[in-house]
């Protein structure tokens, strides 16, 4: 089941835009992916980044990636640095350079003294708390502010003034001039531009006053001819806003905002501020520690773009509530590496098996992929020591065993059928050695008189390299880590999310470049690590995901 190449899932934002086309509202569409630069992207911004680049890929349009960079104090380089790699990584091109929300100050300023000498935006100087109070809450309507029928020629001049610097940071605010006893309390005069004194990564010091995400945004959409703005559901309150400023401005373009649904994955956290806390607090090893959600840390565990895409497809786009199960997203990625990742063997936790007859064995060639001749071949040696799997061997099996047992035969992968003769144990009785034969007539062909199911993978022992081999599992306890109002979403990490063994590994993985993908027969697929893998020197592998979802089923 090869995920490539998959049909487009219709949804409800598909259909607008086919509609608006079809209709000639739109000749092409232009769409933007929005981020602020005050963390790393995660699975959640992933599903962003396939609709709207999906789109303007799809209908032929165009798709902007546009910083939105109005809060200077949590944004930083590397952050916007990290996010454009992200999107490249994930397969998508952004039309022409990368855009700032801070490009657009200098017109956004403008805009406000427009607003202002309409009448519709005025200057404030109530405080924090006297505003709260004035708003009202859902139940009962604001009240004006003193204020709200100040003179417009001295709003001009104490904008202009906050602009210059003379007031101090919080003092005055600029507001749009609505409706303080709408039902919509967004449209209750809300605040355009604020006073703070902190460095912008763009534009340095030049700026003392910065405008609101509601007032920057709609705009640097309108500045940029978006048709379709795709949102998260959250902002549906904000629409009228949205439109409000456009109208009011009467820019020649406005832009649809369209809502979807945010995506939740169980047993993770997608909320910056929280994965931020993660980082800073060390539970992790970092952005990028592959147990992390986001974007560089599915990548480093070996996740593939076309694999993330996939799973943005099966998940699809709607306004009703998207908590998604992580088997949803590790059977996109395993669907992905089933026909990518060439095939290779590996021992995690290795029982030794001297094979007493090994005299005159043979070793065979084997491919890396029983579907891709084109991936080659490699030699698989066989030697008088072997390692097998400990879990492959039981010396009083369950029913239904077919993998090794005393007595008992079973294929080695690519190679002999083997007997195991005799068990041998260490002081406290535990097996530590097993003694086989092998039946050298059975190289590449079954043997004769009786049936041998159970295939078993194993390494000779004096070809195989070490390895470290790092195994991951769900960050999380519980499915909903943040759910609980009374605790704190780190109290259900899991404290077993990271096993780091060290295995071994065939001879021909030895000088694979980072992020080389291989499945481990029977144990899953693996990525070289990013970071620390060095080819030939130290080898490296992050579990991506196990085979089958074994994990699903061992829960109550
Ligand atoms: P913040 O609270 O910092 O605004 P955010 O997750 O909304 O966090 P943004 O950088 O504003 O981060 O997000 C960029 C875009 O990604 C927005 O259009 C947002 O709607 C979308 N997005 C963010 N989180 C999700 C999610 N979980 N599912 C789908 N889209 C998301
Ligand atoms: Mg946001």
């Amino acid at each position: 089941m090869s995920s490539n190449a998959q049909a487009p899932v219709s949804h409800f934002i598909r259909n607008i835009v086919e509609a608006d086309l079809a209709s000639g509202k739109h000749r092409s569409i232009v769409t933007r992916f929005p981020p602020e630069p005050n963390g790393y992207l995660h699975v959640g911004h992933a599903k962003s980044i396939c609709l709207n680049f999906g789109l303007a890929l799809e209908y032929g349009g165009k798709c902007n990636l546009r910083f939105d960079d109005t809060n200077p104090e949590k944004e930083s380089e590397e952050y916007a640095r990290s996010i454009q790699e992200d999107v490249r990584w994930l397969g998508f091109r952004w039309d022409g350079e990368v855009r700032w929300a801070s490009d657009y100050f200098g017109t956004l300023y403008d805009f406000a003294v427009k607003l202002i000498e309409k009448g519709l935006a005025y200057v404030d100087d109530l405080t924090p708390e006297q505003m709260r109070e004035y708003r009202g809450t859902l139940t009962e309507p604001g009240r004006n502010s003193p204020s709200r029928d100040r003179p417009i020629a001295e709003n001009l001049d104490l904008f202009a003034r906050m602009k210059n610097g003379e007031f101090p940071d919080g003092s005055l605010v600029l507001r749009a001039k609505i409706d303080m006893a709408s039902a919509n309390i967004n449209l209750r005069d809300p605040v355009l531009y604020r006073i703070k004194r902190a460095h912008h990564i763009r534009t340095g010091d030049r700026w003392c006053i910065y405008p609101m995400y509601d007032y920057t945004h709609c705009i640097s959409d309108a500045l940029e001819n978006i048709t379709h703005s795709l949102c998260t559901l959250e902002f549906e309150d904000h629409r009228p806003l949205y439109d409000w400023v456009l109208d009011r401005l009467a820019l020649s373009c406005h832009p649809q905002q369209i809502e979807f649904s945010r995506l939740e994955l169980h047993y993770t956290i997608t909320s910056k501020r929280k994965l931020l806390q993660l980082v800073t607090e060390k539970r992790v090893s970092g952005w990028d520690d592959p147990r992390m959600p986001t974007i560089t840390g599915m990548r480093r565990r070996g996740y593939t773009p076309e694999g993330i895409r996939e799973f943005a497809r099966r998940i699809g786009v709607s306004k009703s509530e998207n908590v998604v199960d992580m088997a949803v997203l590790e059977s996109a990625i395993r669907d992905d590496l089933e026909a990518r990742a060439p095939r290779v063997m590996a021992i995690i936790n290795p029982l030794k098996v001297t094979v007493t007859n090994a005299g005159g064995a043979q070793s065979r060639e084997a491919g890396f992929h029983p579907n891709h001749p084109e991936f080659g071949s490699r030699v698989v040696p066989f030697s008088s020591e072997l390692f097998i799997e400990m879990d492959d061997f039981a010396e009083a099996p369950p029913a239904g065993w077919q993998r090794l047992t005393p007595g008992g035969e079973v294929r080695l992968r690519y190679s002999y059928v083997m007997r195991c003769d005799e068990v041998v144990k260490g002081a406290a009785g535990e097996v530590i050695e097993l003694r086989c034969s092998i039946d050298h007539n059975t190289l590449g062909k079954n043997p004769e008189g009786r049936k041998v199911k159970g295939v078993i993978h194993f390494l000779s022992r004096e070809h195989a390299l070490p390895a470290e081999i790092r195994l991951y599992d769900r960050l999380f306890t519980v499915p909903e880590p943040d759910a609980d109002k009374e605790r704190s979403f780190l109290e259900f990490i899991n404290p077993a999310s990271l096993t780091v063994v060290q295995g071994w590994v065939e001879a021909c993985v030895k000088d694979a470049a980072p992020e080389t993908r291989y499945q481990f027969e029977r144990l899953g697929y693996f990525c070289t690590d990013r970071r620390d893998h060095q080819p030939g020197k130290k080898l490296v592998f992050n579990r991506t995901v196990t085979l089958k979802d074994s994990w699903a089923k061992e829960q109550p």
